[in-house]
């Protein structure tokens, strides 16, 4: 095998992709990460994790940082290289073309997660870093003392509207629809919050300012009625957009665009592509679905590449 030929190459360094290259490390597999940035994904946008189990209370870029230790100690290989395609050729191996060449290997796990989804309101490219976010964690120090809108329904925009009630004066959280997909438990939290404000049945028509941010337009849903909203921040969570662009023939995968998979072995309807953590559809994306996924899409990866390399090696004899 080349330096560049593996058993096993792993898309992504989040949770997932770590835990795959723990169980790949324990397993003898020759395994690489290709990693586009800095190992840890998710944990590295998330502050405090408390559902994560043996761990109370752990800061994301304390948990991505053991991840990646624990996970490099059994010999699995990060490779800092963006994934740009995944191509199946004649004889069933994978190649995987990255901003820093090509690596080959008969089995890929996807686990590249996600990215968050746009409002595609006007405003909302131009404001983008002055402004506008998609990570409250990230950006939420720079907003101390301001009125600051939250947009979305779900979980993440629940979440880190609480977060932010710790920099600002005031949140305001806007929601499209008069329910929530998010956790009972954090809703009953915000609600409550002294800081926050919830409104319902509203859209964002567009974002404005003077160099950065300084209000909005809305509209409500059900009455078409304007309104404007004067807000130093906006922090935008209307979902996630898959990363499953990479593999250049189709895999299935459900209407958002999410992987559908076996879920024995998490292999998708292409042999030796498996998929793991936020890329694959299910009910909820969370740290302990991530890795739970990643240790079964791993051992069943081993499992399908012994058996590759067995019935190749048959065929090399026979012929
Ligand atoms: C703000 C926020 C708070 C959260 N809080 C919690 C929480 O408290 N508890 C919890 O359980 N879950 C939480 N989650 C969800 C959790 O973080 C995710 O479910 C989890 O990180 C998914 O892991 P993953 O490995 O599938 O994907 P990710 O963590 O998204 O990792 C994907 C990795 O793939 C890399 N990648 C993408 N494309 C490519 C490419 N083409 N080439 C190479 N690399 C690529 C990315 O750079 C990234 O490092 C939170 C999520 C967010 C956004």
């Amino acid at each position: 095998m080349s330096d560049r030929e593996f058993d096993l190459a792993i898309v992504g360094a989040g949770p997932a992709g770590l835990t795959a290259a723990l169980y790949a490390g324990r397993n003898l597999m020759k395994a690489v990460v290709l990693e586009a940035k800095g190992p840890g994904g998710q944990l590295l946008n998330t502050e405090l994790i408390e559902d994560y189990p043996g761990l109370k209370s752990v800061l994301g870029g304390d948990l991505a940082a053991v991840m990646v230790d624990q996970a490099t100690s059994f010999g699995t290989e990060i490779a800092t290289a963006s994934v740009e395609k995944i191509h199946v050729d004649e004889d069933g191996n994978k190649v995987i073309t990255t901003d820093d060449g090509e690596f080959r290997a008969p089995a890929v796990l996807i686990t590249a997660g996600g990215n968050p989804r746009k409002l595609d309101v006007p405003g909302e490219i131009e404001y983008a870093g002055r402004g506008v976010s998609y990570c409250a964690v990230c950006d939420g120090a720079f907003f101390k003392d301001q009125h600051l809108a939250v947009i979305g329904g779900g979980d993440a925009a629940v979440e880190e509207a609480l977060f932010l009630t710790r920099y600002a004066s005031k949140v305001t959280l806007i929601h499209r629809r008069d329910e929530f997909r998010a956790q009972a438990v954090m809703l009953e939290e915000l609600r409550s919050h002294p800081k926050v404000e919830i409104i319902l049945n509203t859209v964002v028509d567009s974002i404005e300012g003077d160099g950065k941010v300084t209000h909005m337009m809305l509209s409500n849903a059900q009455t078409g009625e304007k309104s404007k909203l004067e807000v130093g921040g906006i922090f935008i969570f209307v979902g996630f957009i898959p990363n499953t662009q990479l593999v250049d023939t189709h895999v299935d995968h459900d209407a958002a665009g999410y992987y559908n998979v076996d879920p024995q072995t998490m292999m998708t309807n292409i042999p030796g592509i498996f998929a793991a953590g936020d890329v694959r559809a299910q009910l909820t994306r969370q740290i302990t679905t991530a890795v739970g996924d990643a240790t079964t899409a791993t051992i069943a990866a081993g499992k399908w590449v012994e058996e590759f390399r067995k019935q190749h090696s048959k065929l090399e004899a026979g012929a």
